[in-house]
């Protein structure tokens, strides 16, 4: 489909991907719960190897109920192709390992997922990847970078915790002349808020466990980008074996029929509860890419429709302070995690980075009195009654 043609968002979260009609005429979709398939002759299974039919062989391989997600996931991206796995870092470390070898270098922008990080900086010397950590959205950083032997530069839009906002479009053209790969994960930003491939991003992925499901409920992950390099990524999980199961499935692309409605929600109650905080004389700073304050906000203009659903903020207090203000608050439950219709609340100090000491926290840029906050789809009114309550303990 052309641009024009594409229909909105909100039409392809609930028909997206979606076939014509399903066995017994079900409206929504069944849950495929085989591990295999059968064939009806040998003949067909000769036919099905020299391609001259398209159908399932085996589990690791394919199922409608995966394949539903990974299509729908596809089309609100606006690419061609989508695979999915049964973890976002299923899908982020299968993706990273079809795109290099031994003697490959990769580039990483040094604001993000902490199990990123490692296996980024600490798994992949074992394949004989080199890797280098730049700051994040430093575009000549990252040119500067750049070896013969680059193959793929990572980096995540908005950034986990504290929400840069990388400059998309050139970052892929930094990259497209050295010819390097870009993938993003976009899991902060959702394809409601922003589709990186517009931008000439080649890769995307999501932890689909956090906005794309949004309940709370289950592991997924997807990576999406061009028939050819999703075919990569397929590959090495055909290998690796990480599949989706088809009941995790179905709940994901149960969840993504509101991602629209839940995003567009959790986005207007985000910049009022970044406004409200930036406004409270305990906040020392809030890190949201909606406020105007914050240094990427013309960027995040640029390339986002809406902001997102997670506010990180510091407060003026020491770690135990942060704490005491955490274990205050009534409405968000305190767990990892984000994107889900429950509002959360954590102190990454403790909660990622719990075996550090401030010191150790300080160099990988973790504050004690960081507070990041994932907005729920409750009303906005009583989660800033809630923060101010909590605020004023
Ligand atoms: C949660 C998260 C991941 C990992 O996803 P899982 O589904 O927990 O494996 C990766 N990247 C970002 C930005 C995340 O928030």
């Amino acid at each position: 489909m052309s641009p024009k043609e594409r229909r909105s968002i909100d039409t392809l979260a609930v028909h997206g991907g979606e076939p014509e009609a399903y066995a017994h005429s079900a409206l929504t979709a069944p849950i495929v719960q085989t591990a295999t398939y059968s064939f009806s002759s040998t003949k067909e299974l000769c036919s099905y190897f020299d391609g001259e039919i398209e159908r399932e062989e085996y589990g690791r391989y394919g199922n409608p109920s995966v394949r539903l997600v990974e299509q729908k996931v596809a089309e609100l991206e606006g690419v061609e192709d989508a695979v999915a796995f049964a973890s976002g870092m299923a899908a982020m470390t299968t993706a990273i390992l079809a795109l290099v070898k031994s003697g490959s270098h990769v580039i990483l922008f040094s604001d993000c997922y902490r199990r990123t990080r490692q296996f980024v900086c600490g798994f992949l010397d074992r394949f004989g990847v080199t890797a280098t950590l730049v700051p994040p959205t430093d575009i000549a950083a990252l040119e500067a970078a750049i070896r013969p032997e680059t193959r793929l530069v990572i980096s995540e839009a908005p950034t986990n915790p504290y929400q840069t906002v990388v400059d998309l479009e050139a970052l892929a053209k930094v990259c497209k002349k050295h010819r390097v790969k870009t993938l993003v994960d976009s899991t902060f930003a959702t394809p409601v808020n922003m589709q990186p491939a517009r931008f000439g991003i080649d890769l995307v992925v999501h932890s689909a466990t956090k906005y794309l499901a949004g309940h709370n409920d289950v592991l997924g992950g997807v990576v999406a980008g061009s028939h050819a390099l999703v075919g990569l990524v397929r590959d090495v999980r055909h290998v690796f074996g990480p599949c989706l199961d088809p009941h995790a499935a179905f709940l994901i692309q149960r969840g993504m029929k509101t991602l629209a409605l839940r995003v567009r929600h959790q986005n207007e109650s985000a910049i009022r509860v970044a406004r409200f905080l930036e406004a409270h004389p305990r906040v020392t700073r809030v890190h949201y890419p909606g406020l105007e304050s914050h240094p990427h906000h013309e960027v995040a203009k640029k390339q986002m429709s809406g902001f997102g659903g997670v506010v990180t903020f510091e407060l003026d207090a020491d770690l135990e302070g942060t704490s005491r203000f955490i274990d205050r608050c009534r409405i968000p439950r305190i767990a990892p995690s984000l994107g889900g219709v429950e509002s959360l609340i954590e102190q990454p100090a403790l909660m990622s980075f719990y075996e550090l000491t401030t010191e150790q926290r300080k160099e990988v840029g973790i504050l004690d009195n960081l507070v990041r906050f994932s907005v729920g789809v409750e009303s906005a009114d009583d989660l800033i009654a809630d923060l101010e309550q909590a605020l004023a303990g």
